[in-house]
């Protein structure tokens, strides 16, 4: 079956066909990194990292760009309140955004680019955007003329009128119509800012996006995504400056959308105070109960947290894990099981993926034939791969910390402070990724490095 997916751009699903059939590129708007990350900036990530997995089982390449935002407005303000330097809290946060994200089984993208260090492609789309007459400059500030884009709207499908009422946009006196946005503006003394042919300044949240995809998949590329609430105005704007500097061809193909994680209904935000962070959820949850809840419902579809889904998932995964205990996995590279392929192909439908996981173990507890039961459970596990579950050793899963050998975790602590101590980096990187696929999460503090059971 060919992978279709749901396209916001035409509102309908498709065939996806890449631009180069042996290279699919694939770009996600990644976190602003002042703070840590809720569960529901969570669901993206996992939702496109099922997409990148898919993608790479399906094709022979693929590059999975996510930025890092560590310029913005929110991570200024946050320094300023910690009283901290923006480069350590910028860099602490990240760090702890990417654990986060490795310790709910997401696999790092291929490139994690920073803003702070592609200012200079910034700027020189904005040049261009000047020299095509899209954009002006005023007191310091560029702007991005949304009249002189007549196909301004087409991801959105709003009315230009309504989607200012909608965002509360600004009415500044350096604009020259209500609806256009910033691409760079004026920063004093003491805030983060760059040289630039408009004076000492830094950048916009939406040119960040235009210049690191461009950079990194080319001017055109096969598929963005994002979270809804990113569609107008930042996507719409992606789509505004990257086509009217590039031409008239398309920016992504392909646009997917995940629906928004919420609390009793309503949105899960930092601005709504009503957000649970990863970090505080993987004080008491496996990594695995909380990736499992984020891919419980389709991506599309909202998904309320609460705590009866979370017992639900975690009865889940003691099912499959109690399946896969005692069973002969050796099996020489195993086949997914054809339902749950065709599941993700289906616009990523994990929902009937995760039923088809579960029916496999009812016919595992059905068969009375061992080989039969060794091979459901191969195909159990290869299956769960897909959607980045079921990689943890069985006995892990159900001993948790009893089953620990302390002063082996003790040694591999130490012996990771040595690698770092000689700045062999990657070792000790690889040191610690191999604890936290056991489910042993290390955590640097000025006390010297703790670690805990996800
Ligand atoms: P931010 O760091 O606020 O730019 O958000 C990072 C990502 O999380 C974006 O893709 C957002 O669309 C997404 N996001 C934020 N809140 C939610 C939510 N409650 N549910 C699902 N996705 C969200
Ligand atoms: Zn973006």
């Amino acid at each position: 079956m060919p992978l279709i997916l749901h396209n916001t751009l035409t509102r309908q699903k498709e065939p996806f066909v890449p631009l180069t059939p042996d290279h699919v590129r694939l770009y996600v708007c990644g976190p602003t990194v002042y703070d840590f990350a809720h569960i529901g900036n969570g669901r993206p990530y996992v939702v496109f990292d099922v997409l990148n997995r898919l993608l790479r089982h399906l094709y022979p390449k693929v590059t999975y760009a996510r930025n890092i935002t560590d310029i913005d407005d929110r991570i200024i303000i946050a320094a300023q309140k910690n009283n901290e330097d923006i480069s350590l809290l910028t860099q602490r946060t990240t760090e702890h955004f990417q654990d986060d994200m490795k310790a709910i089984g997401n696999i790092p993208p291929t490139i994690e680019p920073h803003a702070t260090a592609h200012v200079s492609e910034m700027i020189e789309i904005i040049q261009t955007l000047i020299e095509k007459e899209h954009a002006y400059e005023k007191d310091g500030h560029v702007l991005f003329s949304v009249k002189s884009f007549p196909d301004y709207g087409q991801l959105s499908r709003c009315q230009h009128d309504e989607m200012i009422a909608g965002a509360r946009v600004e009415v500044a006196p350096y604009k020259r119509d209500p609806e256009d946005f910033i691409l760079w503006k004026p920063s004093e003394a003491g805030i983060p800012g760059w040289e630039s042919p408009w004076g000492y300044g830094r950048p916009g949240w939406h040119i960040e996006c235009s210049a690191m995809s461009s950079k990194y998949l080319g001017e055109t590329f096969d598929v963005h995504g994002g979270g809804q609430d990113l569609i107008f105005p930042h996507h719409e704007n992606e789509i505004a400056q990257s086509q009217a500097c590039y031409g008239p061809k398309t920016f992504a193909q392909v646009w997917l959308h995940n629906g928004m994680l919420t609390v009793n209904g309503e949105k899960m935000s930092k601005s709504l105070g009503n957000f649970i962070t990863v970090h505080q959820l993987l004080e008491k949850l496996p990594g695995e109960v909380i990736r499992l809840v984020l891919l419980s419902s389709h991506y599309r579809q909202p998904l309320d947290w609460n705590e009866q889904i979370v017992v639900q998932c975690r009865q889940s995964l003691d099912r499959f894990y109690n399946a896969l205990r005692g069973r002969d996995l050796s099996q020489e590279k195993p086949t997914p099981c054809e339902s749950v392929k065709a599941a993700l192909e289906d616009d990523l439908n994990t929902p009937l993926a995760l039923s088809a996981l579960h029916d496999l173990v009812s016919r595992l507890h059905k068969s009375s034939s061992e080989e039969e039961k060794n091979q459901l459970a191969a195909t159990l596990k290869a299956s769960g791969e897909w959607l980045g579950l079921l990689q943890q050793d069985p006995e892990f899963w159900f001993k948790g910390k009893t089953g620990i050998d302390e002063n082996k975790i003790l040694e591999l602590i130490e012996a990771r402070k040595e690698a770092r101590k000689q700045k062999k980096f990657l070792e000790a990187d690889h040191i610690r990724d191999e604890l936290l696929k056991s489910g042993i999460h290390l955590e640097d503090t000025p006390q010297g490095t703790l670690w805990r059971q996800q």
